[in-house]
């Protein structure tokens, strides 16, 4: 794939990026500029797929609630409160405009937390299917893609979960999609890596 013109867009709009072809490569990349720095991760299939855990957690302190018994015996709230603290906050992304608008949606808030605010750096990691043309593209594909097939995963109690085709704007007591973000362009105070890789990941 081509990122020509989203990297010039995202850089315009004040983001460091990068590009990989293999998701091995760019986790080698990641690992070898933070070393010694605290991490938090957000609930992400993209980090999983990468084994980017694994490959930071050699150098660094990682608080991922996904591996919460690796924590030190903290539970999965605590894992994500130490997360919120670190040094650098990773995540991946539910889609990404070609104009450059990241586009999220999420359940406990974490993870649109950590990557909002709270960091002296944030490192958002998007394979080449969360790639959309527009903002209005983005939005439909975190709401009726990525969405519904994270609630499928988590086996909640969702239209969604059920089809796993698009959303059905329920208000299920489990609705996965509590809050949506958009980031128009970096926010202040904070350095910003999009990293983008040429191969499938996540939802
Ligand atoms: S609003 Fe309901 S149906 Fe739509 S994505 Fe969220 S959980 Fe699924």
């Amino acid at each position: 794939m081509d990122f020509a013109t989203i990297r010039n867009n995202l850089e315009r709009l004040g983001y460091r990026t990068a590009q990989y072809a293999t998701r091995h490569e760019a986790a080698a990349a990641i690992a070898a500029s933070t070393a010694g720095l605290t991490v938090g991760f957000g609930g992400s299939v993209t980090l999983e797929e990468m084994g980017l855990y694994e490959a930071l957690a050699r150098r660094n302190t990682v608080y991922w609630h996904w591996r919460a018994g690796q924590c030190g015996g903290m539970d999965a709230d605590a894992v994500r409160r130490a997360a919120a603290t670190a040094d650098i906050y990773f995540s991946s992304v539910n889609a990404l405009a070609v104009t450059g608008e990241i586009v999220n949606i999420d359940g406990t808030c974490n993870r649109i937390a950590g990557m909002l605010y709270g960091h002296s750096r944030v490192c958002l990691i998007a394979g080449r299917n969360k790639i959309a043309p527009d903002l209005a593209s983005a939005i439909d594909r975190a709401r009726n893609t990525a969405a519904p097939l994270n609630a499928r995963r988590l086996g909640l109690q969702t239209p969604c979960a059920a089809t796993a085709d698009r959303c059905h704007d329920c208000r299920s007591p489990q609705r996965i999609c509590k809050a949506l973000s958009v980031m128009w362009e970096k926010p202040a105070g904070c350095a910003y890596d999009v990293v983008l890789i040429d191969e499938d990941l996540g939802y």
